[in-house]
This record gives structure tokens, C-alpha cells and sequence, in this order.
């Protein structure tokens, strides 16, 4: 596996294959846009690599400063239709509603991803570190997708004809957000099998958020990824169904929806790195069954045995088998053998073959040997997979990332820190000592009683803390 295939360096929501359908199928006027999506997300994706194999950090030195001022403080800005990130800031941490859908969308979301992630898997910000969370709107011309460019977000318009704004749908932003999870942990390769888990987790990550903040039980949810993101007049519903792979749209102009459920129908072409946005399907549907058949709400336990098993114990190159393998290990350790045995029976339902009696993890990143929680026998360790540190490997990646990160800042992002240290502390000050103790530790100290409740067991507090 080479660099060229390094973990999620461009990942983007609407995978190609719509993108590539509509600039055949579609009128002028979709043609265009999807022509022009198409090739402005190559152009940026082949920067992106190029950047990477110069040894540029993977989060831009903007980001990992202002991750400094708070946990997560987000930073919202608009595009102007142009391609220059990030462009002109709109919207602060502490600023109210902007007015423009697109922004206060983007803006809040984020809010409740980051809340969300706090809350339930006590992690401070994607990085763990409370990296600071950028999104740019409006970016280019009916651009038709939304994408993780390895430090913030970035969304289109769409094109008005097939796709909405892709701010609309609080799941994409949560699926987006996760990729920057994914390469702050597993690292997955965005490549065939370790590239569909990248997309798998985002894909968990986006519909655990939903659920959350709509308060379902995993039994009401719709299990669709980006609901309500085609207009009105396209035959279809979602971009992706985790319940049902391959059911999420059928209409000439985008084609129908190619998501396997079962391995007899793995994809094994080359398009979308090898099938990344197709062969998710196949985890989606066994993260589904297993939710549905533990009941409850999804971000309990199967949630806590998912995040266990992607940002702990899932190396880079991390085949299905191997993934099945950490989720069984980790809902023993978690949950006890009947939910181990549950989530086998779903992968095998998938027809991925798993080894009776395998309860050892897939191994950890950099090659080195296997010790995921499962095998400690500490049942109270593995339960707190993603505690307000972040777990080992993680540390590991994260320290990878800062390193070159530092290097590369030289002279130059010295004295910018400087500048920014001066304006951190004002801001610091401004926020009050609730906001201050959340900046410093992500100990539930400062949530109410009932969030701290909510915390520990994985749930939804009774009254959430707004997002503004
Ligand atoms: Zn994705």
C-alpha cells in the first residue's frame, strides 16, 4: 500500500459514481455542475496527496492553533462561491445566528457533533485534544458534495436540480466530522476494505448523532444517511440506508444505489477508491442489525462497542474480518457473550467468516502487537474506550500528525502563536469558568447532574446544553 493511499487525505458525502451518472444522464444545467464537481474535487484532492508527500501537516496549522482557545471552538466561513479556503469568517463560537441557512447550519451541527461526542464517548473535539472544528459554505459554484479536506469541512451548494445544500442534513455533517475521528485513531486507508470501514464509521458516527439529537430508539430511526438531501421529483430518499443497502435511490438521472449488503456482492473494481462509498454497505448493515437486536438507543451499547473497536483496536489496513473480529472482542468486554455473540451472528449473516472463538483485535496501528482492551480482562477499562484522553493509539497518531505539524510551522506559525496566544487570552477570560474547566479537561465536573448521568452510561442527558 502506498503513501498515495494514506488515510482519508479528501474524503467527500456524495460519492462519485451519482457524480458521474449525472454528468451523462443530466440536462445542461446538471452536466455542468456535476462535470464541475467531478473535476474541482480531483484538482483538490491531487493538491491534497501532493501536499501530503511534501511532508505538510495533516491539520492545517490554522486549526491546530486555534484549537488551543477552547475544546472544539468552531469557526464558520463562507466561500463566496469562490475556491479559497477557508475564506471570509462569518461566524464565531460565541456569535448568534447569521441569518444564512448555510452558515447556522454548519455552524450548529457542528455544535452538536462536537456536544455529541463529548457527551457520549467523553472526547474532546475530533482530535481528542480540542482541536478547533472550521467549516467553510458556499464554496465554488453549484457545487454538488461536502468534504473533509483532513483539517475542517467544507460544503457546496448543490447544484438546486438533484442535490440541496449540503448543510441541510445533521447526519452528513456528524459522517464528515467523523472522518477527522478516523484519522486522529485508526488511521484507515482510504482504500477497498479499510477504505469502506473509514466510510462505515462515518457513516455510524452520522446516524448515532441524528438519533441523538432527535432522541430515537435505534427501533424508530430511518437509518438513512443524508435524508432529504435530493430534491423533490428525484426518486429517492437518502444517500445510503444502513437498514437496506442498495434501496436509497433508483432514478435515471443518478442511477440506482449500488450498496451491497452481503460479501457475495462485494464490489471489486477500481471507482471510488476501490468501493469505498459501496462496500460500507456491507458494515453499515451489520451495525444495524446488531443496534436493532440489542434495542434501546444505538449510542448505548452498540455504540460504545463500535467506538471501542474503530478508535482502538483497528489497525490502518483493517480488513471486514478484522473488524468483526475487534466488535465481537469488544462487546464481550463490554457487554458480556451474549452481546459478542450477537454481533457475530450479524457479521456472519453478512457472510463474513469469522473464526469461532476469535477474541483477539486486529491489532493496533504502526504494527505493533495487538493489546486491545478485550484482552485485558479490565472490563471497566474497556467500557471507557474513548475517556477524556485519548486512548493510546491515538496519542500515537496524534503525536505523528503534531509532529511534522511543528516543523512545518517554523518561524513563521511562531510568531503567529505569539499573535494567537495574545488573542487566546482575552477569549479565555471572556468564557467564564464553566467554559474555561470544559477547555482545560473534559471531566463531567461542569455538566448538570442529569448530563453527567447521561455521560456514564452513554445516554442523552435530560436536557442537552444548547449549541448557539
Ligand atoms: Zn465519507
Amino acid at each position: 500500500m502506498t503513501r498515495l493511499f494514506h488515510a482519508c487525505p479528501f474524503c467527500t458525502i456524495a460519492p462519485p459514481h451519482i457524480l458521474r451518472r449525472l454528468a451523462e444522464a443530466g440536462g445542461p444545467a446538471e452536466r455542468e455542475a456535476a462535470s464541475r464537481t467531478l473535476d474541482m474535487t480531483r484538482q483538490l484532492r491531487t493538491a491534497r496527496m501532493r501536499a501530503m508527500a511534501l511532508g505538510a501537516p495533516a491539520v492545517p496549522v490554522e486549526a491546530a492553533l486555534l484549537g488551543r482557545r477552547m475544546s472544539g471552538a468552531r469557526s464558520t466561513y463562507d466561500a463566496d462561491h469562490r475556491t479559497r479556503l477557508p475564506g471570509r469568517l462569518v461566524r464565531g463560537e460565541a456569535d448568534g445566528a447569521s441569518g444564512d441557512p448555510a452558515v447556522d447550519e454548519a455552524h450548529d451541527y457542528a455544535g452538536i457533533t462536537r456536544d455529541f461526542l463529548r457527551q457520549v464517548f467523553r472526547r474532546r473535539s475530533l482530535d481528542g485534544r480540542g482541536m478547533a472544528l472550521a467549516s467553510t459554505v458556499h464554496f465554488d459554484r453549484d457545487y454538488d458534495n461536502a468534504f473533509w479536506d483532513g483539517g475542517q469541512m467544507v460544503y457546496g451548494d448543490g447544484d438546486g436540480q438533484v442535490f440541496q445544500r449540503f448543510t441541510l442534513c445533521l447526519d452528513v455533517i456528524a459522517h464528515e466530522f467523523a472522518h477527522g475521528i478516523t484519522q486522529f485513531t485508526s488511521n484507515l486507508v482510504y482504500f477497498e476494505q479499510p477504505g469502506a470501514l473509514n466510510e462505515h464509521f462515518s457513516d455510524v458516527i452520522g446516524c448515532l448523532v441524528k438519533q441523538w439529537h432527535l432522541g430515537q430508539d435505534a427501533k424508530d430511526a430511518d437509518w438513512l444517511i443524508g435524508a432529504g438531501l435530493l430534491v423533490p421529483g428525484i426518486n429517492g430518499n437518502a444517500l445510503r440506508s444502513m437498514s437496506a443497502p442498495g434501496t436509497a435511490y433508483d432514478d435515471p438521472l443518478i442511477g440506482k444505489d449500488p450498496q451491497p449488503a452481503h460479501m457475495r456482492d462485494l464490489y471489486h473494481g477500481t471507482e471510488d477508491q476501490g468501493g469505498v462509498h459501496i462496500n460500507s454497505g456491507i458494515p453499515n448493515r451489520v451495525f444495524w442489525r446488531v443496534a436493532t437486536e440489542f434495542g434501546g438507543q444505538a449510542w448505548g451499547t452498540a455504540g460504545q462497542v463500535w467506538w471501542s473497536a474503530f478508535t482502538t483496536m483497528l489497525n490502518a489496513r483493517a480488513s471486514f474480518a478484522d473488524a468483526a473480529r475487534a466488535t465481537i472482542a469488544a462487546a464481550g468486554t463490554i457487554a458480556g457473550t451474549r452481546a459478542a455473540s450477537v454481533v457475530r451472528a450479524a457479521w456472519q449473516e453478512a457472510g463474513v467468516r469469522v473464526p469461532a472463538g476469535a477474541r483477539v483485535a486486529a491489532g493496533s496501528p504502526a504494527g505493533a502487537p495487538a493489546r486491545p482492551a478485550a484482552t485485558t480482562g479490565r472490563r471497566a477499562k474497556a467500557a471507557k474506550p474513548a475517556g477524556g484522553r485519548a486512548a493510546k493509539p491515538a496519542k500515537r497518531a496524534a503525536a505523528k500528525v503534531a509532529k511534522p505539524a511543528k516543523r512545518a510551522m517554523g518561524k513563521v506559525a511562531k510568531a503567529a502563536k505569539r499573535t494567537m496566544g495574545k488573542a487566546a487570552g482575552p477569549a479565555k477570560r471572556s468564557m467564564g469558568k464553566p467554559a474555561q474547566r470544559a477547555a482545560g479537561t473534559v471531566k463531567t465536573a461542569h455538566l448538570p447532574t442529569a448530563a453527567k448521568r447521561g455521560a456514564a452510561r452513554g445516554g442523552k442527558p435530560a436536557a442537552p446544553r444548547p449549541t448557539r
